[in-house]
């Protein structure tokens, strides 16, 4: 069994600490799965489980380097997330009172857990996942593309306004049907 999978009935009374570096390959695919098969993704992270009675805690830290996808330009650019996070997996089969109680703030990052093997990497990739931005760009000014041309306002001027058209011809042009 790969490090990154936990048997919770093997953890030690200290705790287990898992360790993954950018050489890991399942670490690095997952990576990638998250960056939408984009550029060549690494990273670090260690993660920390303690086991409880009917919960198993889960403390970690990451730091990874992937690339997004502009959502103005379509440009592929390199994005660094650095985060920590902490979860408490509820052992359902074990008796915890899971979806039953009522959640108080101080339980949002509780989330049930059924099964005998934690998979460390998927814990991570949900995490990493969370701290990506919804619309992704490149630069804050990124100026995106031009909708009529299609021309990457960032490297090159628009070609709309290189085309001068006589206003009687536009009204033409606009009666035309488009191709
Ligand atoms: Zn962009
Ligand atoms: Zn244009």
């Amino acid at each position: 069994m790969p490090s990154y999978h936990v048997r919770i009935d093997e953890i030690p009374k200290a705790g287990r600490e898992v360790h993954l570096a950018g050489h890991e390959s399942a670490w690095r695919e997952s990576l990638l799965e998250v960056a939408g098969g984009r550029g060549e993704p690494g990273g670090e992270a260690s993660v920390r489980l303690h086991r409880r009675r009917h919960r198993v805690e889960v403390h970690g830290r990451y730091e990874v380097a992937l690339h997004l996808e502009c959502s103005r330009c379509l440009d592929t650019f390199p994005h660094r997330v650095v985060g920590t996070f902490r979860v408490n997996l509820l052992l359902e089969s074990r008796g915890a009172p899971g979806a039953e109680a009522e959640l108080t703030e101080a339980d949002l990052d509780d989330s049930v857990f059924q099964g005998d093997v934690i998979d460390v990497l998927e814990l991570l990739r949900e995490q990493v996942l969370l701290e990506l931005p919804a619309k992704p760009l490149c630069a804050e000014e990124c100026k995106g593309i031009c909708p009529d041309c299609g021309a990457d306002l960032n490297t090159e001027a628009c070609r709309c306004g290189l085309r001068p058209v006589d206003p009687r011809l536009a009204v033409l042009a606009r009666l035309r049907p488009e191709s």
